[in-house]
Parts: structure tokens; C-alpha cells; sequence
């Protein structure tokens, strides 16, 4: 406990998932007194399991997005609308993209992934050739690509690059894929690969979730998918994938998650991350090297459970990045004006995730996603879709009020 009554400063970075839990959690915990303020850069909160469904038109941006200033006022946490441009470890302040210096007595990190399209030429939306459904802008702009492809079908080549760890997003929009696909009676002359530096077909970064790897593979056969695994992608061009080894995918429609970093502000702060620019921490979320700086959710480093030959991160998914959030907020109260620590090691991180697949899917549940996996289950079948909807509105209506309770 930091022992003085006067008020402290508690900074967030970013508000997403990891975030807006982490907010919200601290700000209930401590005392008036002290200032819980936010970062962002993005005025709204999106619910990013659903832009697996907006380059089809089935959601759009207000379907899956809200304001967080209201809520963030109504909650009495200040809301800074920027992003953060640096840190100054030693003077305990963040130095946003305006200039301003926000000082902290405890900051939570929860930045997510920077996306790294770069790493390989020709990958991505914008100079690449490829459409991405990682953030909204992206999903919107795969719309009118997927809008084209409609005109013209052809090829499609979906999947996760080599460094990518998101693989449940690729699964899910490559079933929707072919599910939209079928809908539009276009399956004769379309056919559908999924590239993916797993080494098996239902691995997801984990070494995969009880039978996942059987039940994946009887999806993949039913849709007529071939799955290419170990997949290190060369470089793209119009209309070309070209694979490590020589092997050359056409396509008129592509969507790959690209390979993910830390963002620019951490992996630049020297001390502040390992090489790759993702923040190590403790079983209670908290810097090793560095006790006022916490993290959770994607920006976290994790040792994947073991090695593969194509590098394959593990996933964190955003049940996962909620749950580190809450136990540091709750350790970031405990220095501040005492109570209990919360120690969650990552061994010991559940995961609940429904894989959509269209009018069906897939529910995976697990009670450790590291180490030995714990209890798993999996069930497959056209309620893994409706789990799925239940869940999307259930969550933003829950998160707008205020709410973060799973
Ligand atoms: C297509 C897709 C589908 C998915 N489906 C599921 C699913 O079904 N179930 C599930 O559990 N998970 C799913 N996930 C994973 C889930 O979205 C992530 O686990 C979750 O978003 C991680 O939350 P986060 O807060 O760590 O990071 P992010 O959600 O990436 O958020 C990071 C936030 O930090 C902000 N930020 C970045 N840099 C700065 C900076 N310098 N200063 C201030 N703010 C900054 C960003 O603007 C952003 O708001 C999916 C992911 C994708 C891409």
C-alpha cells in the first residue's frame, strides 16, 4: 500500500476488452479520491467478434460499436480521446499524441496488437492485396472487396500468417465464407483454401482444445476446404499468393490476419517489453522490472505452451484479456489504499469460445488454455451460432451500462 491519503493517479492505455474491464473495475474499487483516467485513441468501443459478419452485411459499424465517453462520465473516469505517444518510466507519465504529460501513480497497459502487414509484401488492406477483419475499418473495406468478389467470383484464400496468433477469427470468417458462398450458389466455381502456420488443422496456438483437431478437419471435409498448414506466406500479389516452397494460391477474394506485434509506444520504451514488443508480467498482471506498470490482454507476452516450426502465438482471446484486466485492477487497488491481491497465473486462464461457422459452429471450453488444457469440451451443431448471437448482444448491452461480469 503506497500509505499517503492524498489522491493517486490510475492511467489506462487503450479500451478495449482489457481496458474498458480494467476501468471500470478500478474506478469501483478505490475511493473518490483518487482518478482513474482512460486512453484511446477511438472514441468508441467495438465488439470485435462481430466483424467476422460485417464484410457481408450482416452488422455495421453502430450494430457493433459504442460511444465511451457518456459511459465513461457517467462512471467518473476521465476519458483522454488520444493515443499514447511515449512513456517516461521514470517520471511515471505518459506522453500522449497531442504533448500532453499524464502522470500515474499505477498504469495498466491494454494496447492489444499492432498489426504487422508490413512483415510480408503485398499482405493487408490499404498497399497490400489482401482484406483483413481485425478492426472495423478493415472489416468495412473487406465489404467492398467481398461486394466485388460477388460480381466477379473466383478463388478464395483464407487464413493466419506466420507470427499471427488469432486463429479462431480466421476459422470463424473462413466457415462464413463458404457459408456465404454456398447461399449464393456460387460453390461449384469457387473453390476455398485456408493457409495457416499451425502445424495441424485445430491447433489455434494452443496445441489444440480436446478433439479439435478431428472436429476442424470433418468441417474442413464437409465444405470441401483445403486446410495448408505450417504455411509461411512469401508475399502477395494481385490476385497471387506465393507460399514459402513455391507453391502459388490465385485468389479473387483474400482475407489473412496478419502477423502481430506490440504497438510502436511500448515496444520502443526501453525495458518496457521483450524484442517482439509484448509486456511481460506477473501472476498479478504487474511488470516484473517495473511494480507501478501493469498489463493484460493481447499485448501481454506469453511463451507459446510449445514450440512449432512455423511461429504460431498464442491466442488471447477477449474472455482472457478481461479476466487478467480484472485481477489488475484489483491488485492496482490493493497497492493503493489495500485488500485483497488477486494472482491469476496464465496456466490457470479459462477460455469459453464459440467458433461461428454461419447457421452453425463450434463451442470450445477449457479449463486451463495453457498447460495441460484442464477439462475441455467441445460440441459442434447449429446452437454454437445461436450461442453466438445470444452472446454479441448480451455483451454490448451489458458493457454500455457498465457492466462487465461474465
Ligand atoms: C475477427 C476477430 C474475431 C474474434 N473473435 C473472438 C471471439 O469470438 N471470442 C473472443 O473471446 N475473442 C475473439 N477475438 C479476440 C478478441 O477480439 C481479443 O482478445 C480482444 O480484442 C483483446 O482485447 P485487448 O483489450 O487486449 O486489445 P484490443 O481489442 O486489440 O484493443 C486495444 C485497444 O488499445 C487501443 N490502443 C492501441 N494503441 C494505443 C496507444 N498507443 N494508446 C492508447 N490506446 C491504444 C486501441 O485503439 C484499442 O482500442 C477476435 C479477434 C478478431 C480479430
Amino acid at each position: 500500500m503506497d500509505g499517503s491519503a492524498s489522491g493517486k493517479n490510475v492511467v489506462i492505455v487503450g479500451s478495449s476488452f482489457a481496458g474498458l474491464s480494467a476501468a471500470l473495475e478500478v474506478r469501483k474499487r478505490l475511493d473518490p479520491v483518487h482518478t482513474v483516467t482512460v486512453l484511446d485513441p477511438r472514441p468508441d468501443f467495438t465488439f470485435i467478434p462481430s466483424l467476422i459478419w460485417v464484410p457481408f452485411g450482416l452488422r455495421d459499424a453502430k450494430d457493433v460499436t459504442f460511444p465511451l465517453a457518456p459511459l465513461y462520465e457517467r462512471k467518473g473516469i476521465r476519458f483522454v480521446n488520444e493515443a499514447a505517444a511515449s512513456f517516461d518510466l521514470e517520471g511515471r507519465k505518459v506522453i500522449t499524441t497531442s504533448g500532453q504529460e499524464i502522470p500515474y501513480d499505477r498504469m495498466m497497459l491494454g494496447t492489444g496488437p499492432r498489426l504487422a502487414f508490413e512483415r510480408i509484401p503485398g499482405l493487408g488492406p490499404g498497399d497490400g492485396y489482401t482484406t483483413s477483419v481485425c478492426n472495423l475499418e478493415h472489416a468495412l473495406s473487406a465489404r467492398e472487396e467481398w461486394d466485388r468478389f460477388l460480381e466477379d467470383p473466383g478463388p478464395v484464400v483464407v487464413g493466419t500468417a506466420q507470427g499471427g496468433s488469432c486463429f479462431g477469427a480466421s476459422y470463424e470468417f473462413l466457415f462464413n465464407v463458404a457459408h456465404r458462398v454456398r447461399k449464393a450458389g456460387l460453390a461449384d466455381e469457387v473453390p476455398i483454401k485456408f493457409v495457416s502456420a499451425e502445424p495441424f488443422l485445430g491447433h489455434f496456438g494452443l496445441g489444440g482444445v480436446g478433439n479439435s483437431g478431428e472436429m476442424v478437419e470433418k468441417f474442413f471435409d464437409k465444405l470441401n476446404i483445403e486446410g495448408i498448414t505450417n504455411n509461411v506466406i512469401e508475399r502477395v500479389e494481385p490476385d497471387t499468393m506465393y507460399l514459402e516452397g513455391g507453391r502459388e494460391l490465385p485468389f479473387k477474394f483474400s482475407m489473412i490476419v496478419p502477423p502481430f506485434s506490440g504497438v510502436d509506444a511500448i515496444k520502443e520504451t526501453e525495458g518496457l517489453a521483450n524484442p517482439m514488443g509484448f509486456v511481460p508480467v506477473d501472476d498479478e498482471y504487474r511488470h516484473p522490472d517495473i511494480p507501478e506498470v501493469f498489463a493484460a490482454g493481447v499485448d501481454i507476452a506469453i511463451a507459446p505452451p510449445g514450440e512449432t516450426p512455423v511461429p504460431a502465438g498464442v491466442p488471447k482471446t477477449g474472455h482472457m484479456s478481461e479476466k487478467m484486466a480484472e485481477a489488475a485492477a484489483q491488485n492496482i487497488a490493493a497497492d493503493i489504499q489495500g485488500g485483497d491481491r488477486h494472482k491469476l497465473a496464465l496456466a490457470d486462464l479459462a477460455a469459453v469460445c464459440v467458433l461461428d461457422a454461419g447457421n452453425s459452429g463450434v463451442i470450445f471450453k477449457a479449463e486451463h488454455v495453457l498447460g495441460d488444457g484442464g477439462t475441455t469440451h467441445v460440441m459442434a451443431g447449429p446452437q454454437a451460432h445461436w450461442a453466438k448471437l445470444a452472446f454479441e448482444r448480451y455483451f454490448i448491452s451489458s458493457r454500455k451500462r457498465g457492466i462487465t461480469a461474465f
